[in-house]
């Protein structure tokens, strides 16, 4: 591709991101595809010849965009948000277009240099004391891992690496029952195993581990001859928002010698503002923190903030040093590509520094406390409605409740999220809660407004009185 053509479509790709973005209002939120439509739109067989710019980019308008799901659609209520203020869409571009390999410090300074303070900044304005540092993985997924292999090593004083895991004592690690499922994988790769991984029963409204339960679990683990690694709570689980007693778990962690990592992807971004950190007293023990600015803070996909009190640890653990990877005569650089699994590291710290610029923490601090209010008071106007009830109990913006119909409630409520789905207006998903379907509520994309909480009241209400005509 030519310079020419090149400026051409990229700044056609910008134009029609752009247009994307202020036509969302309008497109369904949910994509309204049926399995194998978009398949049995592509060749079987790869082209022979370059095809003209013209012909790829109108079907990507025909083919790709009708199946696509739109995250960042103002009425998007299903999960957890995944969101991208434009201008970090904006630095990816820049990223995109340089695309730098920043594995090392040499291969790129600015990238390393600018994710140590933008880390620093973030951890500042999460409220973590000074002494953790930062460092970007590309999930949660990676960071809890990377975690798990760090509370396998110290518990079997370095030499799992080494020996490998049949030369050594069996490994527990303790959590609730509220953990996503990015742990039970951490756990399998890690060599672990599921069944060392033990589920203390959950208490109380927060549905946080029984501490007490935990405590004899561990003693009970230990005097079976077993070998105790590590703790894994988390700060607004997946389903309902569960959060843990994180100073409680850190004192039973410190009194038995336990690596601590707290699981916060999504609700983490909420501890900018002071208000929310209530829900996670006593964070400042833990070992190791992660949480997904690329969830509710608006950092584009993918962004992983993770937080470690011994870079020493985690750098004992994953580091490698062939001699091609090697920075001579530049000690003490910081090479960030061993304190993650993956080697190649895409420039991540750029997005965030341009993110955090533009809007200050002010701003997304004001963005986050709505997102709130809206979803406590449309709790409150739903759980007002006849046939309506909460089953949680909004923990910062999420709350699940479910809608009394005929006949067998699991499958009126699968129902009515279907419903509310193909309608396509807003997007919702469920969840099992006490092994019953419950509806979930998110509010969290980045240009909600109070008018799309009402909507959602709206089309809630009125296609589950529809079921009830239809039923
Ligand atoms: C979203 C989420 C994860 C997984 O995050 P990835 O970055 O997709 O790996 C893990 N834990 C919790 C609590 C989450 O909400």
């Amino acid at each position: 591709m030519d310079e020419g053509t090149f400026l051409e479509w990229s700044l056609k790709a910008a134009e029609w991101g752009a247009t994307y973005r202020a036509s969302l209002r309008d497109r369904p939120v949910r994509a309204q595809t049926s399995p194998g439509e978009i398949a049995r739109q592509l060749p079987d067989a790869p082209p022979q010849n370059g095809e003209a710019m013209e012909t790829i980019f109108a079907d990507f308008e025909k083919i790709v965009v009708p199946g696509m799901t739109h995250w960042q659609h103002p009425r998007f209520f299903a999960y957890f948000p995944a969101n991208a203020a434009p201008v970090s869409v904006v630095a990816e571009y820049l990223v995109t277009a340089m695309a730098a390999q920043c594995m090392l410090w040499q291969t790129s300074p600015a990238a390393t240099e600018l994710e140590t303070r933008v880390l620093d900044w973030l951890r500042q304005a999460i409220g973590l004391p000074e002494g953790f540092a930062g460092v970007i993985q590309d999930s949660a997924s990676s960071a809890t891992l990377s975690a798990v292999l760090v509370m396998r090593e110290k518990a079997l004083a370095w030499n799992g690496n080494t020996a490998g895991l049949a030369a050594n004592p069996q490994l527990r690690v303790y959590c609730s029952s509220q953990v996503h499922t990015s742990i039970d994988r951490a756990i399998w790769v890690s060599g672990i195993g599921e069944d060392n991984l033990k589920r203390v029963p959950v208490s109380g409204p927060m549905r946080g581990m029984d501490v007490g339960a935990l405590e004899k679990a561990i003693i009970a683990d230990r005097d079976a001859g077993y070998l105790p690694a590590g703790i894994i709570a988390c700060t607004g689980g997946t389903s309902t928002g569960a959060c843990d007693d994180i100073g409680a778990i850190a004192e039973i962690a410190q009194r038995h010698g336990l690596y601590l990592h707290v699981d916060a992807a999504w609700a983490g971004a909420a501890m900018i503002c002071e208000e929310f950190r209530d829900l996670w007293p006593g964070i400042e023990k833990a070992d190791s923190i992660v949480f997904n600015p690329h969830k509710w803070l608006g950092a584009q996909f993918d962004c992983s903030a993770h937080f470690v009190r011994s870079a020493e640890d985690l750098v004992r653990t994953l580091a490698i040093q062939p001699e091609y990877l090697k920075t001579h005569g530049k000690n003490g650089v910081i090479n960030y590509s061993e304190w993650t699994v993956p080697l190649g590291r895409r420039f991540r710290a750029l997005k965030l520094w341009f993110l955090l610029r533009f809007h200050g923490l002010d701003g997304l601090k004001a963005m986050i406390r709505n997102h709130v209010a809206w979803a406590q008071k449309l709790a409150k106007r739903l759980a007002a409605e006849p046939d309506f009830e909460l089953v949680t109990e909004p923990v910062l913006s999420l709350f699940s409740f479910r809608h009394r119909g005929g006949g067998d409630a699991d499958s009126h409520n699968i129902a009515l999220v279907n419903a509310i789905n193909d309608d396509g207006r807003i997007y919702l998903t469920q969840t099992r809660v006490d092994d019953r379907i419950a509806i979930r509520f998110q509010a969290g994309q980045f240009d909600m407004t109070e008018a799309d909480a009402d909507a959602a009241f709206e089309v809630i209400v009125e296609m589950a009185r529809g079921l009830g005509r239809r039923a």
